[in-house]
């Protein structure tokens, strides 16, 4: 009898050896035998067939083997027994392995609770991140009265709006707001901060990932309201007041039906000065440079109040010096921009062959493999950039699944675009959406993706080495997408080379002009209690391409990123420190990361993540590395 048979065994299922121990004439595991051996009622019953015919029945040698047979009967049973006693054992380490999982989860749960509840931003602003500024209400009658523009204080209407940037886990409250209208505001704004020894940091399109556009307590100078720009046809250039953002710069130049184009942003709210001011890596920047390598001069208000007009052309050492450091040493360090006069541009074709093709993230491995190769001999006409992270089942709306997408770019003919894209065309894919239309068509279109629209995110950046995708970053990629806690974060990566390689890297302050791609990483979620989580794999993520990157980008700014100095600007950094010594030989203009500040990210586990709470930072005077 197959004491697993269905139907006539025991419930509980054993495997196929206890099943051959027990039979034939096992006992049934309902009836195990007592202390003694002995087998319970069920079990002698059946047994008793055996013991009975040993003992009325047959001859003697027959009754010999029938109670041999009835002891082998017993040792089965009795091994069946110790088979039962060793899978209860089993099951008990299972068990006891279980609630000890049990435990080790609800620690885990516990520690992430209380880490969140640590980091949880609410409780954050309740502490005093660094000296908080209160103004008298008559002070602030008397600015709001040399002002043009209006005084926000908190609770005025506007006030909000302007306290609240892209990224949603910046909260912030300044203590005052002033909507800069002239440039007499802007020296205004400044004067008082200066007065008060206020913080004061400038906001105009509201894009840095790390809110270092806002401050608590202090002082905020907003510049969007300033979006002023004159077009100038026979030089082909664009003067821009600062508080435009790029889809303002597109529309306006579109208006003009000339088809130049500046070499601007693929998001159309981002603000140019931010996007400048770090560099500007664009779809056209490998046909073009980057953004401030096409920018001809800058109108700014320095921390001693001066409005100064700075270019190639200025004549004073120090002029010139301030202009080179404007170029990719970072907003917010060496005063207010009020204007940028930009070189545009005529694309060799009216329309661009731009677009997007969607791969199955199982092939990521093997696409980039392939990109990172074929993309070396890409014209620079060409730039194909890359995405991945979630993407929308058509079929099913409410469904995302992973993908791996790239964005190929043509400046120039159409048709000798597609013969170029053609290779890429040929891989396993989901969709495939190509489009003839003009650059800011296309970037008015498609910017807004990476968005992060008021939902909270954390931002690491990596410049990658030559090699660029080698085999171990092609594979680091997909398997870190793969495990994000959240479906909402993504990346993706600019193709930087071309133009961009032709300046030398001290000739401005933007230091990794021999990269091949920029990775930008957007960890984003919904709730606080989601943060932890979601830094830590971020700051893994980033931490696993460390040797593979030559730099990190200041404008994808990183509060947690170790030896930023360095990352950021490289051997540029000294003398990005002296042009600030000389500038703002006081300090003024000072946040977390400015130029000159000795903040340094503990790199310890835990995380600290404190930083991530900060934009401003009461340093000393001067950093100690100034
Ligand atoms: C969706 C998205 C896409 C992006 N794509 C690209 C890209 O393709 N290429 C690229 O290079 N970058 C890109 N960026 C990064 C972007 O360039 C930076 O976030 C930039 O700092 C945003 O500038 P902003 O003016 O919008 O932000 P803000 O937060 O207003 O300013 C950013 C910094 O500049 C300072 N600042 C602002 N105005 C002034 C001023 N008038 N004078 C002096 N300092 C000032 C601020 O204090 C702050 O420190 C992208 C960002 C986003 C959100």
């Amino acid at each position: 009898m197959d004491a697993l048979a269905p139907g006539r065994g025991p419930d509980v299922r054993f495997p196929r050896d206890h099943a051959k121990i027990a039979s034939p004439g096992a006992p049934s595991s309902r009836h195990p035998p007592d202390a003694r051996g002995r087998a319970h009622k069920k079990t002698i019953d059946t047994h008793s067939t055996s013991w009975y015919s040993c003992q009325q029945g047959g001859s003697r040698s027959t009754r010999l083997i029938s109670a041999q047979a009835f002891l082998r009967g017993v040792d089965s049973a009795q091994a069946f027994l110790r088979g039962v006693d060793s899978a209860q054992a089993f099951l008990r380490g299972v068990d006891s392995a279980q609630a000890h999982l049990r435990g080790v989860d609800s620690a885990q749960a516990h520690l992430r609770a209380s880490i969140a509840e640590q980091w949880s931003p609410r409780r954050f602003e309740e502490l005093p991140t660094t000296r908080s500024f209160m103004f008298t209400q008559k002070d602030l009658d008397k600015l709001r009265h040399e002002l043009t523009g209006p005084l926000l204080q908190p609770g005025s209407t506007g006030y909000a709006a302007a306290t609240t940037i892209d990224n949603g886990r910046i909260r912030l409250q300044p203590g005052v707001v002033v909507l800069a209208a002239t440039t007499r505001d802007v020296v205004c704004a400044l004067r008082f901060a200066k007065e008060h020894d206020a913080k004061f940091t400038v906001r105009s399109g509201g894009h840095s990932a790390a809110g270092y556009c806002l401050n608590e307590g202090g002082v905020v100078l907003d510049m969007t309201g300033m979006r002023g720009k004159t077009f100038n046809a026979r030089n082909g250039t664009l003067h821009a007041q600062i508080g435009n953002t790029w889809s303002d710069l597109y529309v306006y130049l579109t208006n003009t039906g000339t088809g130049l184009i500046p070499v601007g942003g693929g998001c159309p709210t981002v603000g140019i000065p931010g996007f400048m001011l770090g560099g500007g890596v664009s779809f056209v920047s490998r046909s073009y440079g980057l953004s401030v390598d096409n920018l001809i001069s800058i109108d700014i208000v320095t921390p001693d109040g001066e409005v100064r007009r700075l270019s190639a052309a200025s004549s004073s050492k120090e002029d010139l010096d301030l202009f080179w450091a404007c170029r990719g040493g970072c907003g917010g360090n060496f005063g207010v921009v009020i204007a940028f006069e930009i070189q545009l541009h005529k694309p060799h074709t009216d329309k661009m062959l731009v677009g997007q093709i969607r791969y199955p993230i199982e092939i990521a491995e093997e696409l980039l493999g392939f990109y990172n190769e074929w993309i070396q001999k890409a014209p620079r006409e060409l730039a194909v950039y890359g995405y991945m992270g979630n993407a929308v089942n058509p079929a099913q709306p409410q469904q995302g699944f992973k993908s791996i997408g790239l964005t190929p770019i043509f400046n120039g003919d159409t048709a000798q675009g597609m013969d170029l894209i053609a290779p890429i065309l040929r891989f396993k894919n989901i969709s495939i959406s190509l489009y003839e239309m003009t650059l800011p068509d296309f970037e008015l279109m498609n910017g807004s993706v990476t968005l992060v629209k008021g939902r909270q995110a954390y931002i690491r950046s990596a410049f990658l080495r030559p090699e660029g995708f080698n085999p171990q970053v092609a594979k680091i990629l997909p398997d870190f997408m793969r495990r994000a806690p959240s479906a909402d974060s993504l990346m993706v990566w600019s193709h930087c080379g071309g133009k961009i390689g032709d300046v030398p890297r001290d000739e401005t302050a933007f230091w990794h002009r021999e990269a091949p791609f920029l990775w930008e990483l957007k960890a984003i979620w919904k709730n606080d209690y989601e943060m932890v989580d979601n830094v830590d794999w971020a700051y893994a993520f980033g931490d696993a391409l460390e040797d593979h990157m030559s730099g990190a980008y200041a404008n994808y700014i990183d509060p947690l990123l170790h030896d930023w100095q360095t990352k950021y600007y490289g051997d540029n950094y000294a003398k990005l420190c002296e042009v600030k010594k000389q500038c703002d030989p006081t300090n003024f203009f000072r946040f977390q990361q400015s130029i000159g500040s000795d903040f340094q990210p503990s790199t310890n586990q835990p995380l600290d993540l404190s930083p991530l709470f900060r934009t401003y930072a009461d340093q000393p005077r001067m950093g100690a590395r100034a």
